[in-house]
């Protein structure tokens, strides 16, 4: 069974590929993203807290996120595998997440890093929100992510080199090929 996560800035393909690969492999793919809007449109007080910066394009609290993300893959008992989108974000996170993993004989087999030049990132993102209603979808809120990613989440890259669990895509062409290519490499892994 498949523990992965997706690791990409904001338009790399993360929530299209975190599902193609989550139905490949027969696990719940649980993207942050998602979960947190749907706490905002059912304005619980973990919406309530996350809003604001989810509209400006910044992080939420780790704390709130952490505790969100736990009570996802371990409901009863923790889940066997999985495909997280979105998280973890920070160096902290990636902490709360290795803990919790090792503790519970889930760590991860694999971090997707999916490649995509920043120039092709904008696009995609002003693209998807002239079609879709995301409201940080715009042009500086864009770029306030982007830059947000570089920050706090581009250097949990070389948190899981060292742990020798990165897997490096390529992230441009169609979404099939990307899911191609993430596949013939996860393939070549032991998932126990
Ligand atoms: P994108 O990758 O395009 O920014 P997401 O749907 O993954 O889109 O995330 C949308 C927003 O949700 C982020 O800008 C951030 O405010 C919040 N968010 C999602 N995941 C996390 C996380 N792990 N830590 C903190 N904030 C998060």
């Amino acid at each position: 069974v498949l523990r992965a996560l997706l690791l990409a800035p904001p338009g790399a393909g993360k929530g299209t590929q975190g599902e193609r690969i989550a139905e490949i492999y027969g696990v719940p793919h649980i993207a942050t993203g998602e979960l947190l809007r749907n706490q905002v449109e059912l304005r619980t007080p973990a919406g309530e807290m996350a809003k604001d910066f989810m509209q400006r394009g910044e992080l939420v609290p780790d704390d709130l996120i952490i505790g969100l993300v736990l009570d996802q893959v371990a409901d009863d008992e923790p889940l066997p595998g999985f495909v997280l989108d979105g998280f973890p974000r920070t160096m902290t996170q990636a902490r709360a997440a290795y803990e919790w993993a090792s503790a519970n004989d889930r760590t991860f087999h694999a971090v997707i890093r999916l490649e995509v030049p920043t120039d092709e990132l904008v696009e995609r993102l002003l693209e998807r929100g002239r079609i879709a209603n995301r409201v940080d979808d715009t042009a500086e809120t864009i770029l306030r992510r982007l830059s947000v990613y570089s920050d706090s989440t581009a250097p949990l890259v070389e948190f899981y080199r060292a742990r020798a669990i990165l897997v490096e895509i390529d992230g441009t062409g169609s979404a099939q090929d990307v899911t191609s290519r993430i596949r013939s490499r996860l393939d070549e892994l032991d998932l126990d």
